[in-house]
């Protein structure tokens, strides 16, 4: 037995090297002792705006909060359907679910993993409110016939770019196209906090107002309550942080997008693609000449035998990861939707299929071969 591991992610890794950085944003924000909301975080809100180019952001708890915040101001009600994919992370559609509106599901791509536009027209209805597409591991979503016919049907769109900070769609940053859009600062992702939170970006004055108003249990004037909102607040020390790392961030998603290219090598060579036994990620949309940027939150593969495949790397010492095992349709909580097992074939298909690949931006050459090999290891 060798003692080789390679884990999915390597956070001590990157503190290590911001280490004092991170140590003395700490400290300013405890010397301050001013702990919510405030000049940190109203900071990191002018940053992340400009960074994806939106003309507003606001701090916000976490995601899933940034969510739920999203179609509160968009006052989504009890059995209004708000259409998503079945394929991402749980809040994606929890957050319909816990204003009682509906979601509604539209198949993946099978190629991007992200919701395919060409289906979204039918299951448009009278009761449709919204639409919410999922830039899923750090690819956009193929946004213009998504935003045109919304635009044709007045629906607003909420970009979820949890795992997309900084990616482009034809030249448009993730979190800029839609009328609203999200990030998480969860930290596995690409810029990821010291604990839970998120940002809303919107283009729009009047949500922006509103976001801000929400954020603090539907309060302007404190004790005086416009409507109900919650306590959706970013923490200061989060803000602290996230500005720090932020000036770390395309350089982080850079080594991400070098490693993933190098895996497309070595999997090229391995002949594994050739065999149909493994497919790599394709980055797409190239066609029209538009850059388009994926940021690698996750490297996915497809594989043949992946349950047996990713329990063979675990024992070499290789982490990976399943992204999503169960969609959305098929999740216990979801039955009393009426869904069944088919209905969104694609879905389900990659649920069975997908293998995400340790590809955080520390990971070396070396254990990408190691990886690359293992894998063939266990198809010969
Ligand atoms: C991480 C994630 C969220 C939720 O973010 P949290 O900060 O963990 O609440 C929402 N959508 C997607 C696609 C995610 O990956």
């Amino acid at each position: 037995m060798n003692n080789i591991k390679i884990p999915m992610l390597d956070l001590k890794a990157q503190y290590t090297c911001i280490k004092p950085k991170i140590d003395k944003a700490v400290e300013d924000v405890f010397e301050s002792q001013y702990f919510i909301l405030g000049p940190k975080v109203e900071e990191l809100e002018a940053k992340i705006a400009h960074y994806s180019e939106a003309s507003h952001a606001v701090g916000v708890s976490s995601g899933t909060d940034a969510l739920l915040i999203c179609l509160m101001a968009l006052d989504i009600e009890p059995d209004d359907e708000v259409i998503t994919t079945p394929f991402s992370f749980f809040s994606t559609a929890g957050v319909i679910s816990r204003l009682n509106a509906i979601p509604k599901f539209v198949d993946i791509d099978p190629v991007t993993y992200n919701l395919e536009p060409k289906k979204l027209k039918s299951a448009i209805t009278r009761r449709t409110k919204a639409v919410i597409p999922v830039h899923l591991f750090g690819q956009c979503v193929d946004m213009d016939p998504i935003l045109e016919l919304s635009s044709q049907h007045q629906l607003p769109v909420i970009e979820d770019a949890a795992q997309s900070i900084g990616a482009q769609y034809k030249n448009r940053k993730a979190g800029s196209m839609g009328d609203l859009g999200i990030f998480s600062f969860f930290p596995s992702k690409n810029l990821g906090g010291a604990g839970d939170g998120g940002m809303v970006t919107t283009q729009n004055p009047s949500l922006y107002e509103k976001l801000k108003i929400l954020r603090v249990h539907g309060s302007q004037q404190k004790y005086y309550h416009k409507m109900v909102g919650g306590n959706f607040r970013l923490d200061a020390l989060q803000a602290a942080v996230l500005l720090v790392k932020l000036q770390y961030l395309d350089s982080w998603s850079e080594k991400r997008c070098q490693n993933a290219s190098h895996y497309n090598q070595l999997f090229e060579r391995s002949g594994l693609i050739k065999k149909g036994l493994v497919k790599t990620p394709k980055t797409v949309y190239k066609d029209s000449g538009d850059p388009n940027h994926h940021i690698f939150n996750q490297y996915t593969i497809r594989a043949q035998s992946r349950d047996k495949l990713r329990a063979h790397l675990q024992d070499q010492g290789i982490s990976t990861a399943i992204y999503y095992p169960v969609p959305f349709h098929l999740q216990e909580c979801y039955q009393d939707l009426g869904y069944l097992k088919g209905d969104f074939p694609e879905a389900e298909k990659a649920s069975q299929e997908v293998l995400s690949l340790p590809v955080f931006p520390e990971l070396t050459c070396d254990q990408q071969e190691y990886i690359v090999d293992k894998i063939k290891e266990f198809y010969s």
